[in-house]
Formats: structure tokens, C-alpha cells, sequence
């Protein structure tokens, strides 16, 4: 068969031009043959962005004695085999590993793999950066990963070859929101293989693998994505794995030779294809023929594939009606639509993963925490040098595109998740921290373009940007005796109070002033022995300089002039007032917004919270401590012998384990912040604090490690809290990747009947943001992180989030190590804080919803601070800078977050908006929003705006994604209709109209208006 590309290429445009067609259909499907069962072979491998080798080892191939995989091989090889034989086709899903190789390839090769792609034979299947984790990704840096890799696609290959099927086959667990992003995305189907044993099976008999996940509560079809589940996890079935890495025969097939064996493996095959069929609903079914790493020395895969084909269709002649053929899941997501079945329907999500009834993948929630915390941290920071080099027009600068790989390597599957080898890891925190220092240099050169104020000014700003605050270090706070602290707001609104933190040396009085020259009121915390004793810390810094950063204007900065004073009067005004309480007597903290804590007589733990209501104290009966689970030591041999490790958690017991009796305590008080210092035991501590303003919360930074595992005991804390006298009926709630809210109730799922072997385990749940509990009295609770965690609600009022394992025992997945961090010879400190809030603490225009998602954006998008120091005394350094600015001229509506600002093609800007808001969440927040951007920005006037879907590699006007009949199997609920949007950007007001968890994405012409840099 000879193929023309130049027709094939050319009859693909016609077709799309002139037929209102649906996906992108790749132009060589075999369409099966009717009456018969279509077997459609995806040839694939599944090749991980780092595991048990760096992701550069793994594309090298180096360290082949850990693992036996070279990623660029298995491209090499791929192609040499598609271009041999056009009837053979291959699916290609890691953009970070297929760019690296693409970019060693000479024109000539790079021509001949564009004609793979114009003729379907070479797929691009997912195309994000790397098949990113569901569990402990943030929605941000997930849309952000699929972006980078989609927008690389696009711009290398033509939209002809965007991606249509989301392809999540390794996965521990599947999160709903991932489903609606992807559909946003433009996706037509999503494939995995990893789901509950007891699911998968319930699934099977019922014929139910394949569905349609409704996926938003909020977006109606819009978020609606079909959804198969994968036979056998990715891998072939049983005997037909054809690669340098299995050990299945070969099909030998001359009569001639010995071993001939070409009838029984075709026998083997049918029954095979005829078993696997029993699951599926249609005369289709998708072999994934390929496995980790698979496809290095190709031919062993084709050259036998070639075969299975031919002798397999060589006994139709015999009657038999089983047909294959090499397809890809696009292929077969469209003989899957042709069928015109009506198909169930799923709103729920896939969590917790067990693959037995002794393994959840719920440890996974939690491994790993100052991993996960840096990921976090740095895609605030991420977000703000974007916004920056967008608003200064600064482009796509390399320093900038290494932060964005990096950030996109990290969602990986084995990198976010901390299921990677140590060595692993300390590759992706390099990736990180290098990120973070090359994009630095974005921030210092538009904070030169925008802080000096007279020309000779801008030499003097360099300023520096301190990693370690959360080791309350910062060598340029700590020496200077005069410095300036730039506060950049990421966010799209004013930061109303934000409270500065900065390490100081002790004894020293500082003057803070703030832009216009106003004295500021701070004050002197002692940071914690805790704190100071921790291990690699090398630092004089012995207290923190607090003191509120009012207003910050809206994706801009402001500045605060901080210097030394000997000023005894200053130096008593700063200082904390520390109280340790009298032993055995109950004591109470009261802070100015009325707010009382109660801590118990005897074990100093919190014990009650004092509201003002009507004039009165009313009391909360609430109890928070820090407590551990032991880790299962098993051997793995069998189901009830699996360990707690990296993946699983797997407590030995259904109860935590206290740390201590009772705690010491140290209340720390002052203008700004009153502190209670909490210690259960050298390793564990907390520091517990309400500022003044603000939005009132109760902050709890905690501070874990080195894990004690002397006893032999692996250990698993938590933070748990406890509200007496209120009803949770077993429910709780947890967010989907930071964004929609999902009800859990304990021991139960939706679609089976659960039989949970592990009470505690089976009902953990990912909590990227926040977990809240809602009282039969209609009280609510939320408790929020400031990283992904595992948690759950066990009892009545019970909030309990995971914050740091220590295992000493592998759980047999295949990371091979056992999850006991070490830093500093000594176990891994990890430090982090939890918000609490609550439904007393609503106000007058602010309801629980409103209290919620404001204090959810504030937590994701923390003001990043840099340093630099001033030679020039007070007065005269307002003069020769600019210290405030902002990139917005007005603020952008309370219900609506700007997700991305980032440097596009061609001088053009990525711009999204998002409603932060459920349905029915908040009134008045969930109303819709709408936004101008014609004047949207300060410096910048948009000409045109184009609006695209959520990965930006499609215009939304295109858009035409494939219909599915669900029958009667949908909740009425999803029948939102969305308003039409036709017409919102026409004129020249460009407004823009959100609905609630609406994200709308446009790519912005813009020109600059100002011509002050
Ligand atoms: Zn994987």
C-alpha cells in the first residue's frame, strides 16, 4: 500500500472545511469491519518524566542497571518502523521527552515525522508536558503543564495534530476536575487504567467501563467528557507483550522450523480478545499494546504485531469474526460515537485507588511534604514572573521557559506525588531551584524598568530574592542596616492586609516605613527554638520583623523602607509581651476582633473558641492536637501483609497514636500578631496565630521532624480537630484540585457497594486546598493547607489532615525504597500551615462562601517578597523611586480570579479569567461577572482579544466536540445551559461575562500605552 500524504493531508482539510465534523478525526481509521469484533491495537509506551531515573537518564538511557530505558531509542525506533510500513501507526504522549529528541533530529528526519503526523500514523495522544498526577496537582499548575506541552505541539505540527484524547493510564486515581479541565481543553475522551479493584470489577460485569463523566457541578456539557477504563491496566493481554523487555514468544511462523506455533497463538489471541470483550458495551474493543519503556527496539513489537494481524484476519475465512487492525484511541473513540449507544453517565470521581483491599493509594496524598510545599510556593511564583514579563512586554524568555518546564516536570506522576527514588526527587527540587533563580532575573529586570523614578535610579535596584523564609533566614535582613522589601500582589485585586514576615538578628530596633513615607507599626517575634535548632539552618536571624503590607494594589508592588534604629523607645514599642501560663490553671487568649482561645488546664491544648454574638460569649467546644499513626510493616507477600510506603497508607491500627500528654506553651502578643507556641516534643511544634485584619482566621504553622523512628516504628502525622456537639453524619467535603467541591461520606461510594477492609485508608481523600465539614445546626468549618495532603473526617466534627510520613519500609510498588527522608543526616523537618475558619466568623456582606473562596485565592497566590539594599537615607530614596505600581487600572471583580497572565507568540499575551465561585455558593458572588478588557491593563491597551479554549490551542469559535446520548442517565442538575456567548467581545469595549467555575481563555493583541519604559 502506498500512502499520499499530499492527499490524505489535503482531504483532511476539505473534510474539516465542509463537514460539520466533530473530533479531529485522524485521517487513516480503520473503521472495523461490521458484525465482526474490532480489536484496534495501540501501539504505545509508557514512558515516565523520571521514577527510578532522572527524567535526563531516562531520555539518554543512562543507569541502564536500574532501569532498562532510553527514551530517545524508543523514538529513534518508532519512526524507523512507521516509515517502513504505512499501515503500522503509533501513539506519542510525553511531550517533554518527545521535544528533547525532536530538537537533535536534522531537517530531513523532522520532515519525514511531520508526514506521520499529517497522515495519523505518528498520534500525539494527551500532549501535555508530561501525564501529570490528578491527586496532588493544583489546578493551576495542571492546566499550566498540559499548556506548555499543547502550545509546543501546535506550533510544531499545525493544529491538524492537536491532541483529542487525554490518556491517563498510570495515575493513582482520577479526580474530577482533571476530567472537566480536560474537556475544556477540547478533549473528546479520556482513557485510563489505574481504578478501584471493586469498581473495575462491578464495572466489568455490568459492561459499564465506558461512560460519560459529567464532570462540573457548574458547567454543564461544557465539562462533560466520555470516559473509558482500559482493559488491563496499559499493558497487552496476557502472552502478547512482543518487547526487548518481555519474555512472551514470538510468533513463529515457518511450518518448516520448529517450535511453529502460529495456530495456538491465534487460539490464545481470540480468546484473548473474546474475554475482554465481555466488559465492553460495543463490537469494539482497544488493545494497548505497549508497557513502561516499551518500543526500544521496535521491530520485536511490529514485526510480531504485523503477524498477529495477518494470521488473526486469516481466519475469518474460517468463520472466525475477530478483526485487528492498527488503530489509535482516537480511531476508536470514533467507532465508539458511530455506535449511537446511549451511555452511563458518572459524576463522582475516582478516589481513593485501591488496588486490593489492603493497598490505597492514599498515602501518596502526603509523601513527600517540603517537596510538595516547593511546588506549590513556586507556582505563586511562577504565575508572578509571567504576569510581569506579560505587563512589560519582556516576551518568552529562555530563563522563563526553563521555570515552566520545571514546574511541568514536577506534576508528574511520580514527582508531585513523592513516589520517585530520593535521588530522583533531589533532581526535581535542583529543577526547581534553578527555575526559580533563572526567572528571578525576570522579576530583578522589571522591577529596574519600574521602580527608578529618575534614569540613574535603575542601576542601583538589584534586588535579591531569599528561598529560605521558611527557614526564617534571609542574609540580607539580617546584615543590612537599611533595606527595602518589594511586596508583589499576584493577584487581580488589592491584598487588602498582608502580613510581612522578615528575619533580623536580636536586639535590634527597626523603623518600618511604608511608599509615602507613612511609619508603620511592627513588631518583634521571637521565632521558636524549633525553629533556630533546625537541622543545615545557618543563619543569625533570631526574630521576625512583623508588620502589615495594607492595600498592595492589584498584580503590582509596594515598597516598605525598613532601617535600624537606636531608638530605645522603638525597641520597647516592637517587642513581644511573652507569657508562659501558671501550670494547672485554664487560661484564655482574647484577641481585638473579639475572638477568645481556650486551652486546656492540663495538656495546654486547644480546647474552646469564644465568638461575640449579640453582645455575649458564645463557646465552641473545638479540640485540635497533632497525633501519629503507625505505619503497617509488611512484607508485601501477600494482600494483609502490604507496608505503609510511598504510594499506600496503611496504618497499623484504626487510632492515632498522641505525641505527648500535655504541651508547653508560650503566648507571644503584640500590635500585630498574637502567637501561642505550641511544643509536643522536640520534633513536633506549632506556632498558632490570629493577625489583626484582615480576613480572621486562625493560622496553624506547623513544624514536623526529625520523625522519631529509633523504636522501629514508621509514623504518620496528622492535624486533627475536633468540634464537640455538632453532627457531621459521616460527610465531609474535600476540593478537586483546588478548584469545584466534592462530598465524601466515610465508608461509601457511589456507584458500588464498598466493603472497606481498612476504616481508616479507604477514606482518605486528596485535599488540595481545603477540607470542610458542614453540621446538622448548619455550622461550617473549613480547614485549608498550603500544599496537597491527604485527609479525611472519621467522626462527628472530626478534620483531619496528613502533614509528614516516615516509613521504613517499601510497599512493593515498584520505587523500591522505603519513604524515610533524610536531610542533614537527620530525619527530613517539614514546615507548613494550616488556616482554620469558620461560619461564626462571617460578617455583613461576607457569607461562609464568600469567607471561603477569598481566603482559598489569598492562600494560592501569596505576595512574593525580594530585598534589596539602599544606600540612600529615607527621604530621598521616595524621590528616586517609584514605590508603589500596578499592572491593573482598576481591580478585577471579587468573584473573579486571574488565573493567567503569560507572554504568548508574536508580542500577544495568554490571558485568564476565572469565576472562583460554585453555583448556589455565595450571594452575591455567585452571581455572574463581567470584565472590560479594552482598559483592563495600566500600561498596556488591548487591541483584539481571541477567545480560545482552556489550553489556548483551539479558538473556542472552532470548537465542535463529539455528542453522546446519556438517555435518561443524567441528574437534571446537569442540565445547565450556558448563557450564549456570542457577541460579548464584539465593539470595543471587549467586555466579558463569567459564570460561576467559569475559566475563559483569550489571547490578547495588545499595544503599549504608556511610554514611561
Ligand atoms: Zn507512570
Amino acid at each position: 500500500m502506498k500512502c499520499n500524504s499530499f492527499v490524505k493531508a489535503h482531504l483532511g482539510i476539505l473534510l474539516l472545511s465542509y463537514l460539520p465534523l466533530a473530533a479531529l478525526l485522524n485521517p487513516t481509521c480503520n473503521p472495523g469491519k461490521p458484525g465482526m469484533l474490532n480489536v484496534h491495537f495501540v501501539c504505545h509506551t509508557h514512558d515516565d518524566v523520571g521514577w527510578l531515573k532522572t527524567v535526563d537518564q531516562y531520555y539518554y538511557g543512562a543507569k541502564n542497571n536500574i532501569q532498562r530505558a532510553g527514551v530517545q531509542y524508543i523514538l529513534d525506533s518508532v519512526i524507523s518502523s512507521l516509515l517502513d510500513d504505512p499501515d503500522r501507526k503509533f501513539i506519542y504522549v510525553e511531550s517533554a521527552f518527545f521535544f528533547r529528541w525532536w530538537e537533535e533530529q536534522t531537517p530531513e528526519m523532522q520532515d519525514k515525522v511531520k508526514m506521520l503526523v499529517d497522515q495519523g500514523r505518528l498520534e500525539f495522544i494527551n500532549g501535555g508536558w508530561c501525564m501529570n498526577d490528578e491527586g496532588a496537582g493544583h489546578y493551576n499548575a495542571i492546566i499550566d503543564q498540559m499548556t506548555l506541552g499543547l502550545s509546543k505541539i501546535n506550533n510544531t505540527f499545525g493544529s491538524g495534530a492537536r491532541p483529542t484524547i487525554a490518556w491517563q493510564i498510570d495515575p493513582f486515581g482520577h479526580s474530577r476536575e482533571q476530567a472537566s479541565l480536560f474537556a475544556q481543553m477540547g478533549f473528546e475522551g479520556l482513557f485510563f487504567g489505574r481504578l478501584d479493584h471493586d469498581d473495575k470489577s462491578t464495572r466489568w460485569d455490568a459492561k459499564r467501563l465506558e461512560m460519560v463523566w459529567e464532570a462540573s457541578a457548574n458547567l454543564g456539557k461544557d465539562a462533560w467528557l466520555f470516559t473509558g477504563v482500559l482493559p488491563n491496566g496499559y499493558g497487552p493481554p496476557t502472552g502478547f507483550c512482543f518487547d526487548i523487555l518481555c519474555n512472551d514468544d514470538p510468533i513463529m511462523d515457518n511450518p518448516r522450523l520448529h517450535d511453529y506455533n502460529v495456530d495456538q497463538r491465534v487460539e490464545q489471541f481470540i480468546k484473548a480478545a473474546q474475554a475482554q470483550a465481555t466488559g465492553y458495551a460495543t463490537s469494539h474493543i482497544l488493545m494497548t499494546m505497549g508497557e513502561d519503556f516499551n518500543y526500544q527496539s521496535s521491530d520485536m513489537w511490529y514485526k510480531n504485531l504485523d503477524k498477529v494481524i495477518k494470521y488473526v484476519n486469516a481466519r475469518q475465512q474460517n468463520g472466525s469474526n475477530v478483526n485487528v487492525f492498527y488503530s489509535t484511541p482516537s480511531c476508536y473513540l470514533d467507532a465508539l460515537n458511530k455506535a449511537n449507544l446511549s451511555w452511563p453517565t458518572k459524576t463522582d470521581d475516582f478516589f481513593p485507588y485501591a488496588s486490593n483491599n489492603h493497598s490505597y493509594w492514599t498515602g501518596y496524598f502526603t509523601s513527600r511534604p517540603t517537596l510538595k510545599g516547593f511546588v506549590r510556593e513556586t507556582n505563586t511564583f511562577l504565575q508572578a514572573v509571567k504576569q510581569l514579563s506579560s505587563l512589560l512586554g519582556l516576551g518568552i524568555d529562555p530563563r522563563l521557559e526553563i521555570l515552566k518546564k520545571a514546574m511541568a516536570v514536577l506534576q508528574h506522576h511520580d514527582a508531585i506525588t513523592g513516589t520517585a527514588k530520593q535521588a530522583v526527587t533531589n533532581d526535581y527540587y535542583l529543577r526547581l531551584a534553578e527555575g526559580v533563580t533563572e526567572s528571578f532575573g525576570l522579576m530583578a529586570e522589571a522591577y529596574r524598568k519600574l521602580q527608578p523614578a529618575v534614569p540613574e535610579a535603575e542601576a542601583t535596584v538589584t534586588p535579591v530574592y531569599c528561598p529560605l523564609l521558611n527557614e526564617s533566614s534571609c542574609p540580607l535582613s539580617e546584615t543590612s542596616s537599611s533595606f527595602v522589601i518589594t511586596v508583589y500582589n499576584p493577584l487581580g485585586k488589592p491584598w487588602e492586609k498582608y502580613h510581612v514576615r522578615v528575619p533580623v538578628p536580636k536586639d535590634i530596633a527597626y523603623k518600618v516605613t511604608d511608599f509615602q513615607g507613612n511609619a508603620v507599626v511592627s513588631q518583634l517575634v521571637p521565632i521558636p527554638e524549633s525553629v533556630l535548632g533546625l537541622p543545615g539552618r545557618s543563619s543569625t536571624a533570631e526574630f521576625e520583623l512583623v508588620f502589615v503590607a495594607d492595600m498592595i494594589p492589584p498584580l503590582g508592588f509596594t515598597q516598605f523602607y525598613v532601617q535600624r534604629t537606636s531608638n530605645h523607645l522603638f525597641h520597647k514599642m516592637q517587642q513581644s509581651k511573652i507569657t508562659v501560663p501558671i501550670e494547672e490553671e485554664e487560661f484564655t487568649v482574647k484577641f481585638k476582633q473579639g475572638l477568645v482561645l481556650m486551652f486546656d488546664r492540663t495538656t495546654h491544648l486547644l480546647d474552646a473558641i469564644g465568638v461575640p454574638e449579640g453582645g455575649e460569649m458564645k463557646t465552641l467546644k473545638v479540640n485540635q492536637t497533632y497525633l501519629w499513626y503507625a505505619g503497617m510493616s509488611g512484607r508485601n507477600y501477600k494482600e494483609e501483609d502490604r507496608a505503609s510506603g510511598a504510594y499506600i497508607f496503611r496504618p497499623n491500627g484504626t487510632s492515632p497514636n498522641s505525641i505527648a500528654d500535655a504541651v508547653n506553651i508560650t503566648i507571644i502578643s503584640g500590635e500585630v500578631v498574637t502567637e501561642i507556641h505550641q511544643t509536643w516534643s522536640p520534633w513536633m511544634s506549632q506556632f498558632m496565630r490570629i493577625y489583626s485584619g484582615d480576613i480572621l482566621n486562625i493560622e496553624m504553622e506547623w513544624l514536623v521532624g526529625p520523625i522519631p523512628v529509633a523504636d522501629q516504628m514508621g509514623k504518620e502525622i496528622i492535624n486533627r480537630i475536633v468540634w464537640g456537639d455538632i453532627s457531621t453524619d459521616d460527610t465531609f467535603y474535600t476540593d478537586a484540585n483546588g478548584r469545584e467541591i466534592l462530598k465524601r461520606v466515610k465508608d461509601h461510594r457511589e456507584t458500588w457497594t464498598l466493603d472497606n477492609k481498612e476504616p481508616v485508608a479507604g477514606n482518605y481523600y486528596p485535599v488540595n486546598s481545603r477540607l470542610m465539614i458542614l453540621g446538622d445546626n448548619g455550622f461550617m468549618a473549613a480547614l485549608f493547607n498550603d500544599r496537597s495532603q491527604g485527609g479525611t473526617s472519621l467522626d462527628d466534627g472530626h478534620m483531619e489532615l496528613m502533614i509528614h510520613r516516615r516509613l521504613l519500609h517499601d510497599d512493593a510498588f515498584g520505587v523500591g525504597e522505603a519513604l524515610n527522608e533524610v536531610a542533614f543526616g537527620e530525619g527530613l523537618v517539614a514546615r507548613g500551615k494550616h488556616h482554620l475558619i469558620f461560619s461564626d466568623l462571617t460578617r455583613p456582606g461576607c457569607d461562609f462562601g464568600c469567607l471561603q473562596r477569598s481566603l482559598g485565592e489569598r492562600l494560592m497566590m501569596k505576595p512574593i517578597m525580594s530585598f534589596s539594599l539602599s544606600a540612600l537615607p529615607h527621604p530621598t530614596y521616595e524621590d528616586t523611586y517609584n514605590t508603589q505600581w500596578s499592572g491593573l487600572t482598576l481591580p478585577l471583580p471579587m468573584n473573579v480570579h486571574l488565573l493567567t497572565l503569560e507572554p504568548w507568540l508574536d508580542g500577544k499575551i495568554l490571558l485568564r479569567l476565572e469565576h472562583m465561585y460554585e453555583l448556589e455558593e455565595s450571594d452575591p458572588f455567585s452571581n455572574p461577572a463581567t470584565v472590560n478588557l479594552k482598559n483592563l491593563f495600566s500600561d498596556l491597551e488591548v487591541i483584539s482579544a481571541e477567545e480560545m479554549n482552556l489550553a489556548a490551542n483551539q479558538r473556542k469559535e472552532d470548537e465542535n466536540r463529539y455528542q453522546w446520548d446519556v438517555g435518561s442517565n443524567h441528574p437534571s442538575t446537569n442540565e445547565i445551559n450556558r448563557p450564549n456567548k456570542d457577541g460579548d467581545l464584539i465593539g470595543d469595549e471587549l467586555m466579558v461575562t463569567l459564570q460561576p467555575m467559569e475559566i475563559r481563555t483569550f489571547i490578547l493583541t495588545v499595544r503599549k500605552s504608556t511610554l514611561t519604559y
